[in-house]
């Protein structure tokens, strides 16, 4: 069959499936019965960009284990892999724009090698006009996939390699949950751990609830398992992943076992560290501060994004909390969890923000004393609510805003690494730092970079630290142990 006649894979994606939330049950995939086409890629290699959250970054270890099961290796050098994939992310345009910036780069490497295969997957191809385009303006792409399909890349390859066809499948579903892929991960000592995948959300600016189906739990003796595996063979530290983990379980029929269930099991659980990611202000409620103020395991460190400080703009959100609400929230933790540190995301220039709901933002940052925050100008993305709303504010006020905002959040960074000085604090250590590789560097409880100088014996281990010196980024400090 001719190159580009992909009739047996042309699956293009739909927002308008993407949003409908049917009340089917979530199906328990196996990956093994998926898996038959071993030795595809013996002596072959490959490379994968990966764009976006942690969520990508959990899926593209899943893609480097399939891939090595199907005898790639991973190459070194980007010009040098037979295969390219680039994993997506489209939560704003200027991510998107990137990555087609990167696919104009990469026409150059199939110009020179034309058996390079080329490939995009990720959160990008489930919108319907980023296929388009990529239709139009891309033929080099030979495989197009998406976040529910991962688990059929080896069939996809075996096409694009024995058939010489071009792939593109998207599914715009709920989606399904697939066990047991195999894994490559980043990291020997930190892993992630999904304990949900999906949003039901629906927050009027995000393009999450359409690229990643809906909200469906994993069983909870699959995540106790693979945590039990990842203690076997000696990881430190856990991070669960999931948009909302304080909802992680809503959706398991005939199971009352919630968040706070699973972080109760963990903190039994013989791994130093677990850390959990993205808090939803609306889900957490005392009962789970207090769990966390239990300690030992349960990291002091909350990323609980706001968004806004204005509960008009929080309510034309769709937040479902309110300024009040999340103050409390903080109260709590910091009630609770004295040693706390939050961080937060925070967005500005939502459409029709004005000037005064802009400074309730403010305000609630001083409120909280965040020591960190990942703050974002908004970027309308089409196929969500807030896209059609008027927009009067200008891009340089945005700008403007981004820029008070990030001053006020920096201070933050800073009394948040002072407090710590003259203080011994745990240091997970990830190995040398990237500009002196005399000096360590790993991260405190409170998820504080420290540098100091050790050898490579210290390398994924716990170790205390005395804090010296104390900067915006990072800490400096002694080992005394
Ligand atoms: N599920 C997490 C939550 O609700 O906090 C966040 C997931 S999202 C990948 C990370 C952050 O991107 C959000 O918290 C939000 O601040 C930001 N974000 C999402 N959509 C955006 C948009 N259209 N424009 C600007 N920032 C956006
Ligand atoms: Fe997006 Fe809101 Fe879901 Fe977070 S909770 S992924 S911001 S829709």
């Amino acid at each position: 069959m001719a190159k580009n006649d992909y009739s047996k894979y042309f699956t293009k994606p739909s927002i308008r499936d993407a949003r409908k939330r049917k009340s089917k049950d979530t199906e328990i995939l196996d990956f093994n019965n998926y898996f038959n086409v071993k030795g595809l890629g013996k002596n072959r290699t490959f490379k994968i960009e990966t764009y976006g959250c942690q969520a990508n970054e959990a899926d593209t270890e899943k893609i480097k284990g399939i891939l090595t099961e199907l005898g790639f290796s991973e190459s070194a050098i980007l010009e040098e892999a037979d295969l390219i994939l680039l994993n997506t992310c489209a939560i704003r345009e200027n991510a998107e724009n990137r990555v087609f910036g990167e696919l104009g780069r990469l026409k150059q490497y199939k110009r020179n090698n034309p058996d390079l295969i080329l490939g995009i997957c990720g959160c990008m191809p489930q919108e319907e006009k980023v296929v388009n385009r990529i239709l139009q303006k891309f033929p080099q792409v030979d495989i197009v996939f998406g976040t529910h399909n991962l688990f059929k890349l080896p069939e996809y390859l075996e096409t694009v390699i024995l058939s010489k066809e071009r792939v593109i499948e998207v599914f715009s579903e709920e989606g399904n949950i697939v066990e047991n892929m195999p894994r490559i991960r980043d990291n020997s000592k930190k892993a992630w751990v999904n304990i949900m995948y999906g949003c039901d959300e629906f927050c009027t600016y995000c393009i999450v609830p359409y690229t990643r189906g809906k909200e469906r739990s994993r069983l909870p003796e699959h995540i106790l398992k693979e945590v039990q595996e990842l203690i076997k063979e000696g990881y430190q530290e856990v991070t669960l992943l999931g948009q909302n983990v304080n909802s992680y379980g809503n959706d398991l029929k005939n199971l009352d076992y919630r968040f706070k269930d699973l972080l109760n099991d963990l903190y039994e659980m013989d791994i130093p560290r677990v850390r959990f990611t993205t808090s939803h202000p609306k889900d957490f409620d005392e009962e789970t501060v207090k769990i966390i103020a239990k300690g030992g395991n349960l990291m002091p460190y909350i990323h609980l994004p706001v968004q806004s400080g204005s509960n008009v703009i929080l309510k034309r959100m769709n937040r479902k909390y309110t300024k009040e609400q999340y103050i409390q929230l903080v109260d709590w933790i910091y009630e609770y969890i004295p040693s706390a540190s939050i961080t937060t995301d925070i967005i500005v220039g939502f459409p029709g923000e004005t000037r005064e709901q802009f400074e309730e933002t403010l305000d609630l940052v001083r409120k909280c004393e965040y020591e960190g925050a990942y703050t974002f100008v908004y970027s309308p993305r089409e196929g969500t609510p807030a896209a059609t709303y008027e927009d009067n504010v200008s891009m340089e006020e945005k700008k403007q805003r981004l820029y008070e905002l990030n001053e006020l959040i920096n201070d933050g960074y800073l009394k948040g690494t002072k407090r710590f000085e003259g203080k011994t604090v745990k240091v997970l250590v990830d190995g040398f730092s990237k500009n002196n590789d005399e000096i360590l560097a790993g991260y405190t409880e409170n998820n504080k970079l420290v540098n100091f100088t050790g050898d490579s014996s210290l390398i994924g281990k716990i170790v205390t630290v005395k804090v010296v010196e104390s900067k915006t980024w990072f800490m400096l400090g002694e080992q005394i142990d």
